[in-house]
């Protein structure tokens, strides 16, 4: 057990300690296999701790086959059911809170992949695509937009042969924002007034249907995609809003934002906010967004195209909420990174995690630097992990010592 780093509570002349070379201290958590491995046997009605609400295993002692002591916090519990005793096993053992709940691991079909793609003036702005200096002649230009263009397309046509029951909607943004949905309806337009009101913004979001599976509407938002034109300011904040709003009423769904540039109109602006203020509201607006798709298990990822200058650290809190991506890429490697985002299968959502450790550690920079902690990850794929760092109250140091003094370790 190594401990550098002060704790909470002032040391009580703790023995000195060799610094060791690398820190022991982390807990990695591979949550996506957790959720795999659910599908073998999960054993029903885990016995809780009274006092942490832990759950009893085989790291338990059996006092006198009438009560089990606590490895957490050292609670004793009465011993009403001996059979968890009874068939240890080797690995890791799972148990289902709430049989019940088995069912939600199949969310189905329902689940949505909303574009939301930034159709702004600054989506003109060319580049070179020829690498052969040598002759002017044969060098060729792409525009940003059509560079996305052409991403989309392609990658719905993967889709399309891989995935045709998927559901996909597009959602553009410029100084108005355009809800395509799946293409086969007239666009909703959202502007000027309506871009300041968030509930506004939010509730037509949730009143649009369920886009249609993409073996039906492949067509029509492919023809929807050709005809986008760039023009106006950049409201990304709004049209971020709708999109996660659309996607809210399907846990499971992936809201995949595509810019170039700066939020600049009123409602999350990331342009011009010298003001501290002004700059704050706009961070917390991005934070409010991500826990608002958190909260219904929707993946945020976002896209942004190289050589432009996005407010990352703000607009990335999207995706570090969600479990999404944030990268910046080429313009003719957007389709790729299209593919990368769509290929994480999500394997289960509204996924609550809570994680104990004996009371004498704490968790060292997750909240309150508590032995408990819990957190919510919204949906995740099998590369999900929880990788964080845990310490020991310096005050318990000597005492663990005493305890343990006799123990080889
Ligand atoms: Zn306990």
């Amino acid at each position: 057990m190594q401990n550098t780093q002060d704790s909470p509570v002032t040391p009580s002349r703790a023995p000195s300690m060799e610094q060791l070379p690398a820190n022991c201290n982390i807990l990695l958590l591979n949550i996506g296999k957790m959720v795999k491995d659910s599908d073998s046997y999960i054993r029903e009605h885990p016995l809780l701790c009274s006092g942490c609400s832990a759950t009893c295993s085989k790291l338990n002692q059996i006092n006198d086959s009438k009560t089990w002591t606590c490895v957490f916090c050292a609670a004793e519990n009465p011993l009403s059911n001996d059979n968890i005793f009874k068939i240890r096993e080797e690995g890791d053992e799972l148990y289902s809170g709430d049989p019940l709940l088995e069912n939600e691991y199949s969310f189905g079909n329902q689940s949505m992949i909303i574009f939301c793609i930034d159709i702004s003036g600054s989506m003109s702005v060319t580049t070179e695509l020829s690498q052969d200096q040598s002759n002017d002649y044969n060098i060729v230009y792409k525009s940003r937009m059509e560079a996305v263009k052409s991403a989309l397309d392609q990658t719905l046509d993967i889709l399309h042969k891989q995935h045709c029951e998927k559901r996909v909607a597009l959602v553009t943004f410029s100084d108005q924002v355009k809800l395509y949905g799946d293409g086969l309806k007239e666009p909703l337009v959202l502007q000027d007034t309506e871009l300041l009101d968030p509930d506004h913004l939010k509730s037509q979001g949730e009143d649009q249907p369920l886009p249609r599976p993409l073996s039906e509407t492949l067509h029509a938002l492919k023809e929807k995609i050709h005809c986008l034109e760039e023009s106006g300011a950049t409201a990304l904040g709004p049209a971020a809003l709708v999109s996660i709003a659309i996607a809210s009423k399907s846990p499971g769904s992936k809201v995949i934002i595509c810019t170039d540039g700066r939020a600049n109109t009123d409602l999350g602006n990331l342009e011009d906010i010298s003001e501290e203020y002004a700059y704050q509201s706009s961070k917390l607006y991005y934070s409010n967004l991500g826990d608002l798709a958190l909260q219904h298990s929707v993946v945020v990822s976002v896209v942004t195209i190289e050589g432009t200058n996005c407010r990352l650290p703000e607009l990335g809190q999207l995706a570090d909420k969600t479990g999404g991506k944030v990268n910046i890429v080429h313009p003719l490697k957007l389709a790729d990174e299209f593919q990368s985002i769509l290929e994480e299968d999500i394997i289960a959502t509204n996924v609550k995690l809570k994680v104990f450790l004996p009371l004498t550690m704490y968790f060292l920079y997750e909240g309150d630097q508590q032995s408990v902690l819990e957190k919510s990850f919204g949906s995740v794929t099998s590369d999900t992990v929880l990788s964080t760092e845990f310490n020991i109250y310096s005050s318990k140091i000597k005492g663990l010592l005493n305890t343990y003094k006799n123990i080889d370790v």
